[in-house]
């Protein structure tokens, strides 16, 4: 069985980035409004997410670990809105199954915390009282420990820390409200530092430079209604004729979720290309809000490339939305 539960949990937990981001999840679903993120060896020795939010009571850390186990289910009224968020309550057993998992949690109104390390989806020990401020943190240690193979492709990866980094920045620029840091364990210098702030354009400053945050034009919040009902929003960021890149960067959040859409981002990149035949590659940040029964995201588990409802339709209204805002600002 253990076995079974350890080739399950490495199919949630592909990489690194992929238990960054189930954690920092968490700490946005917990109204953190400070999420610190700390990386040993590209995430295989240590990912440690430190939140202030509202923290996990001590009577539900003993099943904490627990495949499905959630407190989430009971917001979502069907099935339909259950899957479109992924795994339910299948991220943190999934760690336990493929790395060393301690938590240290405090509530609110409480003098003291608990921390508790789990294995293989159970407490190692009974909670200890601990000192705690505010919030969570998760420790994931020797991530892959018992899957050599993993464990080797990735130790000959370094790109891993970078793509937490990417991670926290694209984040950080959808969530303006949080503020979010990482680093490398036992470096004075975030990589990712971004304050919580009122404006968008101020967190891409932070998070991306300076070059990138004055070459942009923005996407008007704009919905888009039919006669049969159905109805998406848009805002977002696109680069200007004056921003050089070999490559695209395509920040895309559907219902607050970090996902891909690789024809949305095809259809951008022509619509750029024509409209800036000398430009470079685009920058793009883009959020839209949709009915959550039109998005799956369930098409692959770790991919996040998400698949919508009336997908040809929407694509197409962004592409001449996009269209339109680059020829004003070419002008
Ligand atoms: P899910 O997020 O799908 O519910 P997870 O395995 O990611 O499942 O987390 C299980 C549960 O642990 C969550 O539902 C939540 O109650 C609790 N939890 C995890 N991380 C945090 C956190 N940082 N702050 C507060 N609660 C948390
Ligand atoms: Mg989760």
């Amino acid at each position: 069985e253990s076995v079974v539960n350890r080739i399950a949990a490495g199919e949630v937990i592909q990489r690194p980035v992929s238990a960054v981001k189930e954690l920092v999840e968490n700490s946005l679903d917990a109204n953190a409004t400070s999420i610190n993120v700390v990386v040993k060896d590209g995430g295989l020795k240590l990912i440690q997410v430190s939140d202030d939010g509202h923290g996990i009571r001590y009577e539900d850390l003993p099943i904490l670990c627990e495949r499905h186990t959630t407190s989430k289910l009971s917001k979502y009224e069907d099935l339909q809105s259950i899957k479109s968020m992924g795994f339910r309550g299948e991220a943190l057993a999934s760690m336990t199954y493929v790395g060393h998992v301690t938590v240290t949690t405090i509530t609110k109104g409480h003098l003291h915390g608990y921390r508790v390390s789990y294995r293989d989806g159970v407490m190692e020990n009974e909670p200890k009282a601990c000192a705690a401020v505010k919030g969570t943190q998760i420790m994931v240690e020797n991530l892959f420990y018992n899957m050599i193979a993993r464990r080797k492709t990735l130790q000959n990866s370094s790109d891993d820390y970078t793509k937490i980094v990417d991670l926290l920045s694209r984040m950080a620029i959808h969530h303006t409200n949080v503020s979010f840091s990482c680093r490398k364990h036992g470096a004075a210098r975030a990589d990712v530092h971004s304050i919580a702030t009122s404006s968008r354009l101020d967190s891409i400053r932070t998070v991306y430079g300076v070059s990138v945050a004055s070459n942009l034009v923005q996407l008007e919040a704009s919905e888009y209604n039919d006669s049969s009902s159905f109805v998406f929003k848009m805002d977002g960021y696109v680069s200007n004729s004056n921003y050089v890149a070999k490559k695209t960067t395509m920040v895309l959040f559907v219902n607050d979720r970090l996902v891909e859409c690789a024809p949305l981002k095809r259809a951008v990149e022509i619509v750029y290309a024509a409209t800036f035949p000398k430009a470079s590659k685009p920058f793009i940040y883009m959020s839209i809000v949709l009915p959550p029964e039109h998005v799956d995201v369930n098409v692959h588990p770790t991919k996040r490339e998400v698949s919508l409802l009336n997908q040809e339709l929407i694509v197409e209204k962004i592409q001449s939305a996009v269209e339109l805002k680059l020829r004003q600002s070419n002008d």
